[in-house]
């Protein structure tokens, strides 16, 4: 009797708790990028607490990668290009790893090493010209994840050339997006969104039971979506020539580079990717302005899990084998 009434008690403890479960989301700039942090807690200081440290893992993972921040490790890297190795921690060096992995996967498409020739462009949107050939060709020498010398021992990174340096704008945000995930998980938090400007992981449900959703803009029209999917614990990450790009004689570039050619990539206006991991599918969204939908749709298709919507600036979509779009 005595034992009856204690589990039902406990059952009526965790009915309540159960309903206190409410959706709490901070937006913030980080990074130069608009940040939501979602995360479903019993209360808004508890949930206020997960941010916080949400938001700390951030600013951790930011100081450590940033290659515009001068006393980042990765900024050490690229000073000492042609120059000698570089002691790093193991959680760069992993990155470094991993997008060299990435590298290999889509043939050289995706390369941290395509910050040789950035500066050369300014991707503003303004009508701009294209630098010299000449220019172009003596920076695209510096391009070459092959050139990133890993040592496992010493958990050094050597840039072979002078002139060589990475940068993670293609990765990073992927990167934060899984790592700050884990470390909520790891507090206790069942559910909730890390959206780094487009770049989500999702865990958990919603307090009712459903799956997260998210809506995919039309690049062509912006007051249409492409439908609403259920993540059920996956990323996405939709990368777009529509905010960061220029026109020369009116043919419009992405911010993305080719590595082989040095050159700013046209002919994709956006590519949306699912995956497991919020890295995989941002590196992959920008290789696939790379690759060329063709190509790039064949290799989604050949990688387990991973899904891509990719739409080519005459407003055409190519879609890998298991989306379905129901609406356009
Ligand atoms: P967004 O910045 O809109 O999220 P992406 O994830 O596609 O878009 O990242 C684009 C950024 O990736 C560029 O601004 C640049 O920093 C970097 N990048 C450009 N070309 C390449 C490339 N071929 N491989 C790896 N990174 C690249
Ligand atoms: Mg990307």
């Amino acid at each position: 009797m005595h034992t009856k009434f204690t589990i039902l008690f406990i059952c009526v403890l965790s009915f309540i708790n159960l309903k206190a479960q409410e959706i709490h989301k901070r937006s913030l700039g980080l990074m130069g990028s608009n940040f939501d942090i979602t995360v479903v807690a019993q209360n808004k200081t508890i949930a206020q607490a997960y941010i916080d440290t949400a938001v700390s893992e951030i600013y951790r993972i930011e100081k450590l990668i940033s290659s515009w921040k001068p006393e980042s490790q990765t900024s050490a890297i690229n000073r000492n290009a042609g120059i000698k190795p570089v002691k790093v921690d193991k959680e760069l060096f992993d990155l470094i790893k991993r997008s060299k992995a990435i590298s290999q996967l889509t043939d050289g498409a995706f390369d941290i090493s395509f910050l040789a020739v950035e500066h050369l462009f300014s991707f503003d949107g303004r009508e701009t010209t294209l630098p010299k050939k000449e220019v172009i060709t003596a920076s695209v020498r510096n391009i070459g994840y092959q050139n990133i010398i890993l040592d496992e021992k010493q958990q050094t990174v050597f840039l072979k050339q002078k002139g060589m340096r990475i940068g993670f704008g293609a990765i990073g945000k992927g990167y934060l997006a899984d790592k700050t995930k884990a470390l909520l998980m790891s507090k206790g938090v069942k559910a909730g969104i890390i959206n780094a400007s487009g770049d989500m992981n999702t865990w958990g449900t919603q307090p009712d039971g459903s799956a997260w959703k998210v809506a995919i803009t039309n690049p062509m029209d912006k007051t249409k979506n492409f439908g609403l999917f259920d993540l059920n614990r996956q990323a996405v990450v939709t990368s777009g020539n529509y905010e960061k790009f220029f026109t020369v004689d009116g043919q419009r570039y992405a911010h993305i580079i080719d590595p082989r050619t040095g050159m700013p990539t046209k002919g994709i206006i956006s590519a949306t990717v699912f995956a497991p991991k919020a890295e995989l599918a941002d590196a992959l969204a920008t290789s696939m302005f790379v690759m060329g939908e063709e190509v790039g749709i064949n290799l989604i298709n050949q990688l387990p899990d991973v899904e891509a919507i990719i739409v080519k600036d005459d407003g055409t979509l190519v879609l890998s084998n298991k989306i379905k779009i129901n609406s356009k």
